[in-house]
């Protein structure tokens, strides 16, 4: 009975219709070897006494129509189907209830015992190309939207995550002697992905219900939109990836001269901002400013033109007007500049005549191999390489370990001023309005820089979606990313005939496809400089326990509960442990863990009681609890400890008014939260990175 997709798929183009019938789509996904509950269908009462002969009872009767998409609601579904007289009687019903529809005929199937019901389905997102969904059935998807996204390939891990995720997974594994074979529903998510990859011109898919039961299932109705023939944007990413086509980007980072197209002497111009920030973080190759009215800028000989200076240039900036860009690009490119960073604005943002510029400064770079960053981006900042492109002024920078790729100069510069004192940075990379250069590239290429052990991301869009699945998938093996993705609106919501399609709300996709690349996606803009900020200082815990030292025992109640809600453990120590401790504490000192020292905790008592927990192979990392008035006295104490791999952190109360111990003791590699909450959520993320993303 099955039957190959291309066949079924012509036929209905040349009936002109994009939608494909249950009967079609069951003989595709048959030739797949998914089980279904039938692909046979009747033109006539006898077809249909003779297929209903050749099934067990009872059967399920049901309309087959091309205008007919959801069946049931209009009656077209007959269950329960127990004898001959009931087949003559459902067949005559229905074909004279669907008199005024083409009908191809009536579905004669077999009734699928009762299971667990679950959906599975294909839409097609505009940013990540084909997605696959996958929830359980009835109230769980209609009402609580309990569903899982994943981008189209899928890797077996990717089918396990995804049931997984859901909240329905319990019903899964097992309630009221109800079970679902999980392996077999494994392999039906990864057969379907497989059936997208070798069927590029599926635009929706809805596979509901299918019945879960405890050994196998059965695909009960199934439906598939086709859409155009999709020339794979989203196949591109693997091939560059497999094609080397990622790039380091050293020479951008590291650039041993730069000219600033467009310097100006006059403070207050944007001209003077990027080029004194070159200058006074003692940008160590060679400057070259140009600007025609100019002889010098800041004692540094300026050029009328890029074409006027003889030596080599890696690195054009270019802050001339909008259309005159184009232009400036061309002398550029003509010099044999590799990198060109165009920090002006006017350009897509502004409309349609700024996208024809964009287009234009485009097609010069492209024939040239330059590579364009921007434009309206605040360019690169490398504290290894002192240089400093930014348009707002920067002040002293500490050569870090992060990386930050942000969409727009704001979030990079301004917020650098106050960050700079509690985190460094190594590469913070602009990409703005990504004509060229975007997410992805430079995901990669910071990744690729020894300097960078961390790596945040501000997004507000990907371009280029299946690639940023496959490079960020191989980063985060190596390095976390934590990235923050705003315009979480639900984008995209238009009258579609599949489910899946009404249910891909932008947001749940990226959701899903963040985690199938191993991205810690942040809540907010705080979350992702805490989670930073605490990754760029701290190791990775290895194991769930977590060992609370605390000053007041309401906080370290407080901190016990979060560990519990963020899926870690209160450590339990080794009797040798617990009684070494016990000599340790006050009398009136109750519990082990969290350790409450009621106001009579000091740096070196509190120095004793961790070393405890570094003994321990329960304990994989710490939360002290301090008191923000004496804060700068355990500085230096806390420094000092080797924690043999262990993770720290401090929870301060009120510790926004304690600034300068705060930005001590993060100096010295501890990072502070004001809540106990926090450092759960930083402990708890960065064991499951650990576990679960790293090294898979
Ligand atoms: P539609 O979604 O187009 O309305 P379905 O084929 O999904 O139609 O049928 C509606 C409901 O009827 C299903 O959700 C399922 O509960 C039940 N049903 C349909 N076909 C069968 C079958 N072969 N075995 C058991 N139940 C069925
Ligand atoms: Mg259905």
């Amino acid at each position: 009975m099955a039957e190959q997709f291309n066949e079924v798929a012509q036929r209905a183009r040349l009936e002109g219709r994009s939608y494909l019938m249950e009967n079609e789509v069951k003989s595709i996904l048959e030739g797949f070897g998914i089980t279904t509950t039938g692909t046979e269908y009747a033109r006539s009462e006898e077809e249909a006494i003779r297929i209903f002969r050749s099934l067990g009872t009872p059967a399920v009767m049901k309309v087959l129509s091309p205008e007919v998409v959801h069946k049931s609601d209009l009656g077209g579904v007959r269950l329960n189907i127990e004898d001959e007289g009931q087949v003559r009687k459902a067949f005559r019903e229905m074909t004279e209830a669907f008199k005024d529809k083409r009908l191809a005929g009536i579905a004669v199937q077999e009734m699928a015992k009762p299971g667990t019901e679950a959906i599975i389905g294909v839409a097609r997102d505009a940013t990540f190309g084909p997605v696959l969904m996958f929830g359980l059935g009835g109230i769980f998807v209609e009402v609580l939207k309990d569903v899982s996204f994943r981008s189209i390939p899928l890797t077996r891990d990717d089918a396990q995550d995804m049931i997984e995720e859901i909240h329905g997974y319990a019903l899964l594994k097992g309630y009221r002697g109800k079970s679902a074979d999980i392996p077999a529903l494994k392999k039906l998510l990864l057969g379907i992905s497989d059936l997208l990859v070798k069927n590029p011109e599926i635009a929706e898919m809805d596979l509901n219900p299918i019945f879960l039961y405890p050994e196998g299932y059965k695909v009960v109705d199934a439906r598939i939109i086709l859409g155009e023939v999709h020339t794979p944007e989203d196949c591109q990413g693997q091939v560059q990836v497999e094609a080397g086509g990622n790039e380091d980007l050293h020479d951008l980072f590291y650039p041993k001269s730069v000219a600033v197209v467009g310097a100006s002497g006059t403070p207050g111009k944007l001209g003077w901002n990027v080029f004194s920030n070159l200058v006074s973080h003692r940008f160590p190759g060679k400057l070259y400013p140009i600007n025609p009215k100019a002889k010098e800028i800041h004692g540094i000989k300026a050029y009328p033109r890029i074409s006027a200076v003889k030596e080599s240039i890696d690195v054009a900036i270019v802050l001339v007007n909008a259309n005159m860009t184009p232009e400036v690009v061309k002398e550029c490119c003509d010099c044999g500049i590799k990198y060109v960073v165009v920090e002006s604005a006017g350009f897509a943002e502004m409309g349609e005549a700024g996208r024809d510029i964009e287009s234009q400064m485009k097609a010069i770079a492209a024939p040239y191999g330059a590579r364009l960053l921007g434009p309206n981006c605040s360019g690169v900042i490398n504290t290894h390489s002192s240089m400093v492109q930014s348009i707002g002024i920067v002040d002293q920078l500490g050569k870090g370990n992060i990386g930050l790729v942000s969409q727009a100069g704001v979030c990079a510069a301004g917020m650098l001023w106050g960050l700079r004192h509690i985190m460094d940075f190594g590469i913070v990379a602009t990409i703005g309005n990504k004509l060229d250069l975007n997410e992805t590239d430079m995901l990669y290429a910071v990744s690729q820089d020894p300097n960078v052990n961390v790596i945040c991301m501000y997004l507000e869009s990907v371009k280029g979606g299946r690639r940023f699945v496959d490079v960020a998938r191989k980063v985060t093996r190596e390095k976390p990313v934590i990235a923050l993705k705003s315009g979480r609106t639900e984008a995209g919501k238009k009258a579609v005939t599949s489910h899946t399609a009404s249910l891909a709300g932008n947001d749940q996709v990226y959701s899903g496809v963040l985690r199938q690349a191993g991205v810690i996606r942040a809540k907010d803009y705080e979350h992702m400089f805490n989670l930073t900020r605490t990754m760029s200082k701290q190791p990775l815990p290895s194991r769930d326990g977590v060992f609370i030292v605390t000053y007041a025992g309401s906080l370290g109640v407080i901190a016990a509960d979060a560990i519990t809600d963020n899926h870690m453990v209160l450590s339990d120590l080794e009797p040798p442990l617990k009684e070494k401790l016990k000599k340790l504490l006050p009398e009136y000192v109750g519990g082990l863990n969290p350790v409450d020292y009621t106001f009579s905790m000091d740096a070196d008592i509190t120095r004793k009681t961790l070393e405890i927990g570094i003994e321990s192979h329960v304990v994989g990392s710490f939360i002290v609890v301090l008191q923000a008035e004496i804060l700068g006295t355990y500085v230096q104490p806390l420094k000092d400890i080797d924690y043999k791999g262990k993770p720290i952190m401090a929870c301060v109360a009120g510790k926004e008014f304690a600034m300068n111990a705060v930005i001590e003791m993060e100096k010295a590699g501890i990072p502070v939260f004001s809540t106990p909450e926090e450092c759960a959520d930083a402990i708890s993320v960065m064991y499951h990175y650990g576990r679960d993303v790293r090294g898979r």
